[in-house]
């Protein structure tokens, strides 16, 4: 099968690779849409990486000896590859595990745990059936698109009486501006790439500002008739932006870190009395019927949200997008099939 990898400083290639083979519960997904995510950065970075990508939808086509999917059904592939077993797990919390299956050395296979491929190897229970009315581009947000924003939303109980703040308006900062706008929340955004901040404004922020240009936490506070933003999601992984954020933000607020970045500085907590959370992905097991809901409901945002669907075969000029900033979520299809099959509803 076809499959991308980083093979040196700058360089990322589509080579061949032998393709999975289901085995116990480890199934075999055809990948129809990767969602591409922070794999640019280390294509810079230029470290051997022959296995790129945890995004990913597609169909079922070897369900192993699996009695949770079958062959055929159109799912969404969670990322990591949990043991399936620990309290994490078995709660939902897989992204948390601290004993993750290496199901290539379980099965002495080669190849498979990226998705920057055509056929991924998953465990059963990893992947999620994506309801028929949901088209396969659409059930894609499921993965980052919306995952961690989703998880950050529910776990800060963002409703339509909230301004929530939205820091960094990458694809996963924009998947969070368009969850805001879908639950009714006023939604304002922190953003210095002008093709960003556009996007953001189209896709519903009610204003974005530039901290490069502007000081944000006094806007925030006129805007919000002296208050301050109620609840915050940190995406932009500038050491400055979690500072920024809590100085926005209302007393009693509500922030979550989604971004990687190093250790995280606040100002002084106790006077503002945050909830702080740290937010890495959602919860499939306990929210899936909210996390469809929420993609239905969304629907053309998410369009508008995707700016980008490029074959795998272009996956250079994919990440070449990337590295300009100007793009929304880039979305890679490994297989050359009717457009319908991706961006249609089976019914
Ligand atoms: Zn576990
Ligand atoms: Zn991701």
């Amino acid at each position: 099968m076809k499959a991308a990898g980083i093979t040196g400083p700058g360089v990322v290639e589509v080579l061949e690779q032998p393709r999975p083979v289901a085995s116990g519960d480890l199934v075999v997904v055809q990948i129809l849409v990767a969602p591409m995510c922070t794999e640019f950065k280390r294509r810079k970075d230029g470290a051997e990486e022959l296995a790129l990508g945890h995004e990913s939808v597609g169909v079922v086509v070897d369900a192993g000896d699996s009695r949770r999917v079958r062959v055929g059904d159109r799912v969404a592939v969670m990322p990591h590859y949990g043991c399936g077993v620990c309290f994490l797990c078995t709660s939902g919390d897989y992204m948390h595990c601290p004993d993750q299956r290496d199901v290539l050395a379980e099965t002495g296979q080669e190849y498979g745990v990226g998705s920057y491929a055509q056929y991924v190897l998953k465990p059963d229970w990893l992947v999620e059936r994506i309801p028929d009315d949901i088209s396969l581009l659409h059930g894609a947000m499921a993965c980052c698109g919306f995952g961690p924003t989703f998880g950050a939303l529910e776990r800060m109980h963002v409703d339509a009486t909230d301004t929530l703040l939205v820091s960094g308006c990458g694809p996963v900062g924009l998947g969070a501006v368009v969850q805001g706008v879908t639950r009714n929340a006023r939604v304002l955004a922190i953003e210095t790439h002008p093709y960003r901040a556009q996007l953001a404004l189209d896709l519903g922020a009610e204003r974005v500002f530039n901290p490069l240009e502007e000081d944000v936490p006094a806007l925030v506070h006129e805007a919000t008739y002296g208050r301050g933003a109620d609840a915050g999601i940190e995406t932009s992984g500038a050491p400055t932006g979690p500072s920024a954020l809590a100085r926005s933000l209302r007393a009693r607020g509500r922030l979550s870190i989604v971004a990687w970045a190093g250790d995280v500085v606040f100002p002084p907590l106790v006077p503002h009395g945050l909830d702080i959370f740290g937010v890495w992905h959602w919860n499939s097991l306990t929210s899936s019927h909210e996390m469809w809901e929420m993609i239905r409901r969304a629907g053309p945002l998410i369009d508008t949200l995707i700016t980008h669907t490029l074959p795998l075969d272009a996956v250079a000029a994919a990440m070449d997008i990337q590295d300009t900033g100007a793009c929304g979520k880039v979305m890679l299809l490994p297989h050359e099939v009717d457009e319908a099959v991706i961006s249609a509803p089976v019914r």
